[in-house]
Order: C-alpha cells, then sequence, then structure tokens
C-alpha cells in the first residue's frame, strides 16, 4: 500500500499538522493527523508533495490534533488545505485569502506545503 503524508493547516490555531494518507482502490484516504513540527516537515519534505485525489477521510480518521475537525477546505489560490468547521465565511490558513474557497468531492490537487 503506498502512504503519504500532507500537511494541513489549522487556521484558528495557525498551526500545521500531518495528515497520513494511503493509497486505497486508486483514491487517497486520510487515515491519521498529528501535529507537525513545520521545520521538521520542510527537512523530511513533506511540504513538496503534490497528490491528487479525493482525500476523504477514514472511518478512524482522528480529525485536526487542534481544533479536531474532520473536514477540509481546498484553497484555490494556493491549492493548499486547511480545516474547515462549517464556516460560511473561511479562511485560507496558508495564504490567509477568505471566501474564495471551495469544498468539492472532485478530485484535487493539492499542493502541500510550500512556504509553511
Ligand atoms: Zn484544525
Ligand atoms: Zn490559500
Amino acid at each position: 500500500m503506498r502512504a503519504d503524508v500532507i500537511l494541513m493547516k489549522c487556521p484558528e490555531t495557525k498551526r500545521t499538522y500531518g495528515v497520513r494518507i494511503e493509497e486505497c482502490r486508486g483514491d487517497w484516504l486520510r487515515t491519521w493527523a498529528f501535529p507537525m513540527d513545520e521545520k521538521r516537515a520542510v527537512r523530511e519534505g513533506y511540504n513538496k508533495t503534490k497528490i491528487t485525489g479525493d482525500f476523504s477521510a477514514s472511518e478512524d480518521f482522528n480529525g485536526c490534533p487542534y481544533c479536531g475537525s474532520k473536514d477540509f477546505v481546498f484553497c484555490g489560490r494556493c491549492g493548499k488545505l486547511s480545516c474547515w468547521n462549517k464556516e460560511e465565511r473561511i479562511t485560507c490558513g496558508w495564504c490567509g485569502i477568505t471566501g474564495d474557497i471551495t469544498t468539492t468531492t472532485e478530485k484535487i490537487n493539492v499542493k502541500s506545503g510550500g512556504d509553511v
């Protein structure tokens, strides 16, 4: 089984965390989230991950280590993922853009990180 780690941001706490993803029938499932030191993320190359998938949560996905969210928003501007707690007005934890974020069930191209 292929597995990788993508980075997500928690906009409420402005902290970064890693999400372990596993390939499952040609798609990617989010299986585990854990606090991630940003320096370590860069050192391990997690900030360079680029993966296409729909990133559904697995049944036992534990959610964001800071706010507990199991949902995410995909930022159309920077291509990264942030926690989503069902707010109507949403903020990208990476680039700070508000509003212009789409939630989708389509496959998305995630860029994990960059400037963390
Ligand atoms: Zn969060
Ligand atoms: Zn963004």
